[in-house]
């Protein structure tokens, strides 16, 4: 059994909404909301859910690049929001994100050996002549030229563009990688591609991933574990297979149930949803889905339901299950 690399407890991050002459503080955009699940070494945890729901600000909140307001982070057992300055830096090269826009995350003055060996000279990994050999073996691994190395990212079509962000993070050796949306902005036939390189990279190096998509099927693909996220919670999490056979909260039904079936002689009950997504700065009292839930009940409105595990690590908060 692998080891418990990554550990989330009850993660709250709110934004404070200021407003008047004085910029006071009237109210809390609970972006995540008492989020907690764990991610093991070699594991690549899915994070599903509608624009807004909190996906990629959990992410960024585990590396730190965002303060918590409350709850707990710990990875390979250190308590990353108790680290000093210090301690955070020798950590960071083990934490890493690879972005959902390729381009904007590059700077379009550096080449790509400068763009990939900076964090090794910043961190001090290597020495100033083995960087070249580092960024080579780097490029290599992503399926790019060693040639690559003096061009600019303007030079490159957004799959190439996305295998230098990979190729950014992994010259680190990092235990841990945030992929935010990466494929999101890719066109299809180029998103197996990078997905498939992310795969092979783990089976080689056992990076553990947490994949954040609003696409269902490359979440399926990619993942060994999933969890969907309404509201800044998750409300379900389970091993794939499980989550996509046997959904138990009515939110995921309905997400599944909008992904095409590729057989035309398969019909499946499609579920719309009604209403829109409320604010996050005014969730809904008790189950945060109750204004949109088809099953709702006098309880939903009144009662927070528990995320519990009802067997086998399948993990869902609904009154109802
Ligand atoms: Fe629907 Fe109630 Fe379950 Fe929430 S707790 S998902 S409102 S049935």
């Amino acid at each position: 059994m692998a080891e418990t690399l990554l550990k989330v407890e009850n993660l709250k991050k709110y934004f404070p909404i200021k407003a008047g002459v004085f910029q006071r503080t009237v109210g809390y955009v609970k972006a995540v909301d008492d989020v907690s699940f764990e991610l093991k070494e070699g594991e690549t945890l899915g994070f599903v859910g509608e624009s807004g729901c909190g996906k990629s600000t959990t992410g960024r909140t585990i590396l730190r690049l965002l303060d918590k307001t409350d709850g707990n982070v710990y990875f390979e057992g250190k308590d990353i929001f108790s680290l000093s300055r210090k301690e955070l830096r020798s950590i960071r090269p083990k934490m890493q994100i690879i972005f959902q826009d390729p381009y904007s995350s590059l700077n379009p003055r550096m080449t790509v050996g400068e763009i990939i060996g900076e964090a090794l000279v910043d961190h001090k990994i290597v020495s100033k002549g083995e960087v070249k050999d580092r960024v080579l073996e780097a490029l290599e691994m992503c399926g790019l030229a060693p040639y690559h190395i003096r061009r600019y990212p303007h030079e490159f079509s957004g799959g190439q563009r996305q295998r230098i962000g990979i190729a950014r993070a992994l010259v680190l050796n990092p235990k841990f990688i945030v992929c935010d949306e990466p494929v999101s902005a890719l066109d299809v036939s180029i998103q197996s591609q990078i997905v498939n390189l992310l795969c092979d990279l783990q089976q080689k190096f056992g990076f553990s991933y947490m994949f954040i998509s609003h696409d269902l099927s490359v979440v399926k693909h990619i993942s060994h574990r999933v969890g969907v996220m309404y509201l800044g919670s998750l409300v379900e999490l389970a091993e794939k297979h499980e989550l996509y056979k046997n959904p138990l909260h009515p939110y995921t039904k309905a997400l599944l149930s909008a992904v095409p079936i590729p057989d035309p002689t398969l019909k499946r009950e499609r579920i719309i949803l009604q209403g829109d997504i409320p604010s996050p700065a005014n969730p809904p009292s008790g189950c945060k889905f109750h204004t949109r839930c088809p099953y709702k009940k006098d309880i939903c409105s009144q009662e927070v339901p528990k995320f519990r595990d009802v067997g086998g690590g399948h993990f869902v908060s609904c009154h109802l299950v």
